[in-house]
């Protein structure tokens, strides 16, 4: 279904990207992976990638909150492969605190990370897209795009920020045959949520378990944690062409956490 495309999809070591990059080498796309990690499991991930599914599959080790090294990357994908197809821009990092305890650099990183990465892979990524007329970029924000928890300011506010870019470059190219979405998971049990247990644990006063079952599985009533394998259907789906009309939209795929 993704044949003869290439897709690049940032934090693509780990998680939901890596689970995205299974998705998409699986329906026939070249993939351009993204992240940080230990050098000889990202290229155990590369070659299976490129062995199981037939794909090529080529690894990018840029820092994605470093805007020379998004545009290296972005030019060198650009130099193989005439065009990133499908741009997903799904690298993040979390940190949990206090806004009055919350150190400064963890702020620039998230926003950095979180936010103005997508803002340069895309303008970057757009000029080629727009000269084919075909594109898909596919942002990975949150329920916390559209809803706030405590102590994760820097998150909240980056991820209602990619609400706001997606709106934006939705509009700027929907007649270009390019469409731009926002996916919003609830919890996904992930690195990610695994190394925020034991700091919620400790923002709130309470136990590890009290996190899981009364943080987040009580945000979520359907009581389950998202599965990876989910969220990657639905990037999926959005770079297909059944999704053409789908464009500039926020989707939630939380268990009902923001229906509330
Ligand atoms: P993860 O920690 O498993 O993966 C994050 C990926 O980003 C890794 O590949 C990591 O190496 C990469 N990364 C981190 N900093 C980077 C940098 N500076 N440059 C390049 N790559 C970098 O986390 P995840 O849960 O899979 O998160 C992926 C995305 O999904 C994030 O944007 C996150 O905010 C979002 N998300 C996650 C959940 C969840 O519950 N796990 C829920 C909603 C949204």
């Amino acid at each position: 279904m993704l044949t003869h495309k290439t897709a690049l999809i940032t934090g693509s070591t780990s998680g939901i990207g890596l689970g995205i990059a299974e998705a998409f080498a699986a329906a026939g796309a070249n993939v351009i992976l993204n992240g940080f990690g230990d050098a000889a499991q990202i290229e155990a991930i590369r070659a299976r990638l490129a062995a199981e599914h037939g794909a090529t599959v080529r690894y990018d080790a840029a820092d994605m909150s470093k805007p020379a090294a998004i545009e290296q990357m972005i030019n060198a994908a650009l130099a193989e492969f005439g065009c990133i197809d499908i741009l997903v821009n799904n690298a993040g990092i979390q940190h949990v605190a206090p806004i009055d305890e919350f150190p400064p650099e963890k702020w620039d990183a998230i926003i950095a990370i979180n936010l103005s990465s997508a803002f340069h892979t895309t303008r970057l990524a757009l000029p080629a897209m727009k000269k084919k007329g075909w594109g898909r970029v596919v942002n990975m924000a949150s329920a916390h795009a559209l809803v706030a928890s405590p102590f994760k300011s820097a998150y909240v506010a980056a991820k209602h920020g990619i609400a706001g870019l997606t709106k934006t470059v939705a509009l700027e190219v929907a007649e270009q045959g390019i469409t731009v979405n926002a996916i919003c998971p609830g919890y996904v049990r992930t690195p990610l949520v695994e190394k925020q247990i034991p700091a919620t644990a400790k923002a709130r006063g309470i136990t590890e378990q009290q996190v899981i079952n009364d943080v987040m599985l009580l945000a979520q009533p359907t009581k389950q944690f998202v599965s990876v394998e989910q969220v990657a259907a639905l990037a999926k789906f959005l770079c297909g062409d059944d999704a053409a009309s789908i464009t500039g939209a926020i989707l939630p795929i939380d268990g009902g956490w923001v229906a509330q």
